[in-house]
């Protein structure tokens, strides 16, 4: 469990570094931790975008990448490599390849974990009340939104989503009144 702590500390740390920023904070915490988030296209087609976005503004999550893109297959088929071999995958690519997406970079304190809590379990029907698929969705097919899953998982996504100079840098003035800082 310590070490478990650690070593997301430490890989923390260090995307903060990959990201060009000197990790801010100190101890535990590293409020330069990044992930990608992207509003798939079931979620731009029934206009919940703004809902998301304002899910993680009010959080006190700092947004540095913004875009809505179509995603080349060749990029959905390097993001879902780990699901290859499951049954729903060509229906995966085929949907995540429909429309639009709402690719994002947040930035904050845990940001990957917390992150996912808020989306919920991959099936909505799991998916506790309160967090996004648990609000906003019914079917695992349609769940509205990808989150990272792990902080080494996170910076492999965002290099593939982004390109560095698409993640924007800026002082956040609101910092020290929602980090001890
Ligand atoms: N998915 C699906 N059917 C399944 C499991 C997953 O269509 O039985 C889709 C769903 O859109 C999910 C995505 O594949 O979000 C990626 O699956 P993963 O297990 O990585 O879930 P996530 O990390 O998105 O919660
Ligand atoms: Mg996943």
């Amino acid at each position: 469990m310590l070490l478990r702590g650690l070593s997301r500390l430490v890989a923390a740390r260090r995307s903060c570094w990959a990201a060009g920023r000197r990790p801010l904070g100190s101890g535990s915490q590293v409020i330069c931790e990044q992930t990608l988030v992207a509003v798939k296209p079931d979620g731009v087609q029934r206009r919940l975008v703004g809902e998301i976005i304002q899910r993680f503004e009010k959080r006190g999550f700092q947004l540095v990448g913004l875009k809505l893109v179509q995603v080349p297959r060749e990029v959905l088929s390097a993001h879902y490599h780990d699901l290859e071999e499951k049954t729903f995958y060509p229906a995966l690519i085929d949907y995540m390849s429909s429309g639009p997406i709402v690719a994002m970079v947040w930035e904050g304190q845990d940001v990957v974990k917390v992150s996912r809590t808020m989306v919920g379990a991959t099936s909505p029907t799991q998916a506790l009340p309160g967090t996004i698929r648990g609000d906003l969705c019914v079917d695992i097919s349609r769940n509205a939104v990808h989150a990272s899953d792990s902080v080494e998982v996170a910076q492999k996504e965002i290099a593939l989503w982004f390109h560095h100079s698409e993640l924007v840098q800026w002082k956040c003035c609101a910092h020290s009144n929602i980090y001890n800082v």
